[in-house]
């Protein structure tokens, strides 16, 4: 999945045109830069392969998500519905932003279940926030009907679904703004990176001042800009956005890739008959990062991930036991162990999450996931799939 197994010459080049100029900053000395802006060109790559009105190129995936809410006016005294199942930078990031999150459940698409959100909506209730996991779309017409039906936002944690869509519709583009992260370990990396994305003006021009410390943007002399708001510094350097650009030239390609050596695995892994994948609410959009499927009990999925370990097949996860992406282990969060003081407003209103008990451990506890490689060549790829139908096959 990692875009960097896919460094070239081209990264080096791109970083080499920032190097030349020494001007890392993506705003201002447009004296010095020769007219090199590679945050900007990003920013317009993403617009044209999303489809988004407006795009902004951040520090990260998580600052991106903090920023979002922030512009929408989400905050202090506010509850996002976010799912179980999730890295911890969805929750990080709506508490940075001030707000509780609020923890529903998934069904067996991996993603949030509309009908836990209808029974998670309360008057304190802002937005919801899906996330796109593992590279696929959520229920989001649903989630889109519940959101209109009841006035509030909707937010997309697309952070591992860029170039993903739902009925012809890129993932990010269809709530009230998208987040995408090009994190080191995503499909498409800046190193460290992440964006926003909206078809709101109001909402971008918002997000440009959050994200640079308010300012406003208007003039060619920070200095002398004006701040209505105050924000924060959630920039993403030039170097970073060069990077970027020489990745998401080569997205298309890696799709296609992913696509097609998740099509060998699958096949050959639907020979097994008491294996069932995971629901695909639009399998044509799935920008296939990873294979997922349920195993009949949490023991056999615990023996399989183990098997298919031993057998030598690489990123393999079964989510029940793994410390970031399912709340079973997020002692921190659910102990609120949090390093400094954290705002009543976000405490009072949250659940005791030790207390609590999720249906989707029923889910998660039978999950696996097969990351797909960028790398594996198609022979590869018929190996790697006899081998993980084996590993599997000998643990039923
Ligand atoms: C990667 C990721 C993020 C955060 O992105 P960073 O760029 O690492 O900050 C947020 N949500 C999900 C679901 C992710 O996978």
């Amino acid at each position: 999945m990692p875009g960097w197994e896919f460094f070239d010459e081209n990264e080096k080049k791109q970083i080499d045109e920032v190097m030349e100029t020494g001007i890392i900053m993506r705003f201002g000395f447009e004296g010095q830069r020769k007219a090199r802006w590679k945050a900007r060109e990003m920013e317009a790559e993403i617009c044209k392969k999303t489809g988004a009105a407006y795009a902004l190129l951040l520090a990260d995936g998580t600052a991106a998500i903090t920023t979002a809410l922030a512009a929408l006016g989400v905050g202090a005294g506010d509850e996002v519905i976010m799912p179980p199942f999730t890295f911890v930078a969805t929750f990080e990031s709506i508490m940075a932003a001030g707000a509780t999150p609020i923890v529903a459940e998934i069904d067996d698409t991996l993603c949030l279940s509309p009908e836990s959100v209808l029974e998670c909506i309360t008057p304190r209730t802002r937005a919801v926030m899906p996330v796109h996991m593992c590279g696929a779309a959520a229920r989001i017409d649903e989630l889109l009907e519940i959101c209109r039906a009841k006035n509030l936002l909707l937010v997309e944690d697309a952070c591992q679904a860029f170039g993903a869509s739902y009925r012809g519709k890129p993932l990010g583009t269809i709530g009230d703004a998208g987040c995408y992260s090009f994190d080191f370990n995503k499909m498409v990396t800046c190193g460290e990176g992440g964006a926003m994305v909206t078809n709101s003006r109001e909402t971008y021009e918002r997000a440009d001042m959050y994200h640079d410390h308010g300012h406003d943007h208007t003039l060619n002399d920070r200095g002398a800009e004006g701040h209505v708001f105050s924000g924060y510094n959630y920039r993403i350097t030039e170097l970073h956005a060069a990077l970027g650009l020489a990745q998401i030239a080569k997205m298309d390609r890696f799709m296609s890739i992913q696509r097609e050596n998740k099509r060998v695995l699958k096949e050959k892994l639907s020979e097994i008959k008491d294996l069932q994948f995971r629901t695909m609410t639009d399998p044509d959009g799935d920008c296939a990062t990873f294979l997922s499927f349920f195993m009949p009990t949490e023991d056999l999925a615990r023996k399989a991930a183990a098997s298919l370990k031993e057998a030598g097949v690489a990123g393999v996860f079964h989510w029940y036991d793994n410390n970031w992406h399912y709340i079973r282990n997020w002692r921190h969060f659910k102990e609120r162990n949090f390093m400094n003081g954290i705002g009543s407003d976000i405490l009072n209103g949250m659940p005791d999450y030790t207390k609590r008990t999720f249906k989707s451990d029923r889910l998660i506890s039978r999950c696996i996931s097969i990351t797909i490689g960028l790398k594996w060549s198609p022979g590869d790829a018929r190996g790697i799939a006899e081998k993980a139908a084996d590993a599997i096959g000998n643990v039923l």
